[in-house]
């Protein structure tokens, strides 16, 4: 079988191959850590997981980096607000980012790299650029200049007419010689306050597209395999990664262009006007959709693998309705799997399962092969927990399960299993071995209290002689 991704570039599926043997060097854009992320970015950083891990399932090797932008007009407007150092701002929501990645069941990539480790990089480039005359010195920063690289607007399929009417309309209004030519590195002014660097191209900071070629193209080299990002990013800034990275180097930049399209909610753009704009964390406390009248999904919080398996069960390349009815349906699958795991733990393969185990796999790679078709995989997946149940589901029918869920990510393997306390997180072990402790003193009703207590967490105790054994309900 061959694997096609959809490329931006050339507007086809294409076949992939990787550049160099079986590695795979992959450049996802990240985070602006300025705040929380919001569930429309979510959407993009679990495309990227699904990219990623299905790659690993068909065996390439993963070179794949994500930046980190800690420095821009955002973050450092909102750390002098707050009377805070830059970095210390900056450290804040990167950490807040990584707990939401690991809330999502988001693979964690090879580095993360962050913006201010790599000024110098930046300055290098935006050096060979001056030398090479792509780039101009303006009053207030310098400049890449867009008519000096021919093939400006490809990526984004603009028509050199597009770009040259906006450059009359807005000329005026800029120190620069095209409203297209964009800021390499911005001098400082006092508004950047003490956030500046002093090199060999002035005393000042990187504008926000330099980044992602300097940091990529470090830990890739020239050439990346895949870049990814939200269709957002097309232009101007996937548009201006080319441009700067090539007349840099010479080189092909990037082999295949992958993108997301947007999440809406309600069948609307998702905006802070509206009042539709929702974090990871809104989702996690019970809002969204669901809190509308009408809407009967649980508002008590909504269950992370669910709201994983809404981001992952649209095709990347359509736009995604987040809505309460489709998170309730998104937690209604995922416990069905759960359903399935669960009783496959504790089943038996009946005649057959060999056969629908294999034909399930085949039609799950045949659909990941096809750019990524997670709909369809996901009905060859429910088509599979069908049949299954029918002829009889054991270990052979959980194993071929928990080959899915290699891609898919929604922590099936969590699901009903048995653990000893001390493999139970701080909290729940420190109710576990109180309750022991009631027990021993023969403290019934406070020992029913805790077990009580732990239902409502979604943790069921088992006594056994051994002692006692825990799993999550759900
Ligand atoms: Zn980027």
């Amino acid at each position: 079988m061959v694997l096609r991704f959809y490329n931006t570039l050339t507007r086809k599926k294409e076949e992939f191959r990787p550049q160099s043997g079986n590695e795979v060097r992959m450049y996802s854009c990240g985070p602006t850590v300025y705040d929380y992320a919001h569930i429309g970015n979510f959407r993009a950083y679990v495309a990227t997981d699904i990219i990623r891990r299905y790659l690993k399932y068909r065996g390439f090797k993963l070179k794949h980096i994500m930046n980190i932008t800690d420095v821009d007009d955002k973050t450092i407007r909102n750390s002098r607000e707050q009377g805070m150092p830059l970095s210390k701002y900056t450290e804040k929501y990167t950490k807040i980012f990584f707990e939401d990645l690991d809330t999502l069941n988001i693979e964690r990539v090879e580095r993360y790299p962050k913006a201010t480790d790599h000024i110098n990089e930046m300055v290098d480039i935006v050096g060979a650029l001056l030398r090479k005359g792509y780039a101009y010195k303006g009053k207030d920063a310098i400049y890449f200049s867009i008519s000096k690289f021919p093939s400006y607007g490809e990526l984004a399929h603009l028509e050199k007419a597009q770009l040259k009417a906006g450059a009359r309309v807005k000329n005026d209004e800029y120190d620069k010689e095209h409203a297209h030519d964009f800021a390499l590195w911005k001098l400082w002014d006092k508004d950047d306050g003490d956030v500046f660097w002093e090199t060999s191209i002035g005393k000042g900071r990187p504008g926000w597209h330099i980044e992602c070629s300097a940091m990529s193209m470090k830990y890739l080299g020239p050439t990346l395999d895949i870049h990814t990002g939200g269709v957002d990013l097309i232009f101007p800034h996937h548009q201006n990664e080319i441009a700067q990275s090539e007349g840099a180097t010479g080189k092909q930049f990037v082999r295949y262009w992958m993108h997301n399209e947007h999440l809406m909610v309600d069948g609307q753009k998702m905006s802070k006007s509206r009042g539709n704009f929702y974090t990871l964390r809104d989702l996690l406390k019970g809002k969204g959709g669901p809190d509308k009248p009408g809407n009967t999904a649980k508002p008590s919080g909504h269950d992370p693998m669910a709201i994983r398996y809404l981001l992952l069960a649209s095709h990347y390349r359509q736009k995604l309705n987040m809505t309460g009815e489709a998170l309730k349906s998104a937690k209604q699958a995922v416990d069905r799997l759960r359903e399935f795991v669960s009783n496959a733990r504790d089943g038996e393969d009946g005649e057959g399962i060999e056969g629908i185990a294999k034909k399930a796999k085949e039609g799950f790679e045949k659909a990941m092969d096809d750019d990524l078709n997670t709909p369809e995989a996901l009905s060859v997946v429910f088509d599979f927990v069908r049949e299954a149940n029918k002829a009889g589901a054991g270990s052979r029918a959980l194993e071929q399960m928990m080959d899915f869920d290699k891609v898919l990510g929604l922590r099936l393997s969590e699901t009903g299993e048995w653990k000893k306390p001390e493999d139970a997180p701080e909290e729940i072990r420190k109710l576990i071995l109180d309750r022991e402790e009631r027990r021993k003193q023969k403290d019934w009703e406070g020992a029913d209290k805790i077990r009580d207590k732990l239902g409502g967490m979604g943790i069921i105790l088992e006594d056994t002689e051994d002692g006692p054994r825990w799993k999550k309900t759900t």
